[in-house]
């Protein structure tokens, strides 16, 4: 259970809603319990309990210790690895949304869907935790808007453009290395294709959030250029405290004050220590590193800009102090003890992403009223082939099938399956 923290801490979570920007509780559900509610008691405390099909063994999340770290909303992440393509990532994709509905048809007492912003406030306020869908990953649309547009009409409200590794039209993080722990030249490649840009544009138009997350810097950069819409980053830290490529370069972080978006910061180790972890004896992150990543992002570009998204059940190693959904009042505190006001820890917790969705949604409804959705093709936008070096280099590792089938096999690959 998490440590005591200070009535003032308990305060901001029942003033603010916690709104994190990322739960891999739906693929634990697929590998531990193969999408069957019946098979594990949310209700119950499972901490401890090892499942051996789920890679991190124990799950991070049920419902008493999302209720404990004062959870107001979620997006849960309908996650599907990269070896999954064309029409099989769809439907994995759909069944992964399909959880999340019947989880909060099973617990409506303490989950509800959530298909807006104002959804997320009033069911905040009515003591439940807003549930929301996030696909990581640009391959789960196998290059079709028309896909892109009917997960949105089934609540899935952003997408991560790609993930370790993705579609042929956007270069994912993994492309500016060849591994996560092994330094190699970068790989030249443009950000974004043709076809990329398109699905920013439709995402904007349906009011579906462009995550950036997971991507190439210059796949961020490219997109916040095109995006009319604020953009997030769902889980990541900050490349000046952690020389990651999963993390956001200082410039991209500043171009958030133009464009609205926000970094939800992640617990994750190796994005949160870096080297201390990937290089070396390993030596763990702590809560107080995630409020240096937090810290950082408000002196560089202001308090308004930062948000959290844990990670939680979907890495293996998380920072001491945030091991599961029950901890986040610790950091809530941290960041008052650092001085943050009550009004900035609220942003932080969740005031931030709210500002951004609605944002988001009113875009969306303007765009909407002058614009009919895109018939366009990937192959209309990019040709057929690879041209823009996005395919080469994402393929230098990302989309790689793993040894196994399973993604759970804790080969070096899966090491990069989940985060
Ligand atoms: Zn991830």
């Amino acid at each position: 259970m998490p440590q005591p923290t200070s009535q003032l801490a308990i305060a901001c979570h029942q003033t603010y809603p916690l709104f994190d920007g990322h739960n891999d509780l739906p693929h634990a559900l697929r590998k531990g319990f193969n999408l069957k509610l019946e098979a594990v008691d949310l209700t119950q405390n499972q901490k401890g309990n090892v499942f051996e099909g789920i890679l991190h063994k124990t799950l991070h999340t049920d419902l008493p210790r999302l209720r404990a770290g004062g959870a107001g909303a979620q997006f849960w992440s309908v996650y599907v690895p990269t070896f999954v393509k064309g029409a099989d990532a769809v439907q994995r994709t759909l069944e992964q949304v399909d959880v999340v509905h019947r989880l909060c048809e099973k617990y409506p007492d303490t989950l509800e869907f959530a298909w807006n912003a104002a959804d997320v406030k009033r069911i905040f306020a009515a003591g439940k935790i807003a549930s929301l869908c996030g696909a990581e990953g640009g391959h789960q649309i196998n290059d079709s808007l028309g896909v892109l547009r009917m997960l949105h009409r089934i609540g899935v409200r952003y997408m991560t453009l790609t993930h370790n590794g993705g579609p042929d039209w956007a270069a994912a993080a993994v492309a500016e290395s060849g591994s996560f722990e092994e330094e190699s030249p970068a790989a030249p490649c443009i950000g974004l294709t043709r076809f990329g840009c398109e699905v920013v544009r439709e995402m904007n138009r349906v009011g579906m959030l462009v995550d950036l997350s997971h991507v190439h810097a210059d796949c961020m950069r490219r997109a916040i250029e095109v995006s009319v819409a604020p953009v997030i980053f769902s889980h990541s830290c900050t490349r000046a405290l952690c020389s990651h490529p999963r993390n956001v370069p200082d410039d991209v972080l500043v171009s958030l004050k133009s464009n609205g978006g926000v970094c939800m910061v992640t617990y994750v180790t190796k994005f949160v220590a870096g080297e201390r972890w990937t290089k070396g004896p390993k030596q763990a992150a702590a809560l107080s590193d995630v409020a240096d990543h937090i810290d950082h992002i408000k002196a560089i570009v202001g308090i308004d800009y930062v948000g959290l998204g844990g990670d939680f059940d979907g890495a293996t190693s998380l920072s001491i102090g945030l091991e599961d959904v029950s901890t986040v009042p610790a950091l809530t505190e941290e960041l008052l003890k650092r001085r943050y006001s009550e009004d900035e820890v609220g942003k932080v917790l969740g005031l931030n992403i709210i500002r951004v969705m609605e944002k988001c949604e009113k875009v969306a409804s303007e765009l909407q009223s002058k614009t009919l959705p895109s018939e366009n093709t990937r192959t209309d936008l990019d040709g057929p082939d690879d041209n823009l070096g996005v395919r080469a280099a994402n393929q230098r590792r990302g989309s790689k099938r793993p040894r196994s089938l399973d993604d759970g096999n804790p080969s070096a690959l899966s090491v990069h399956v989940y985060s």
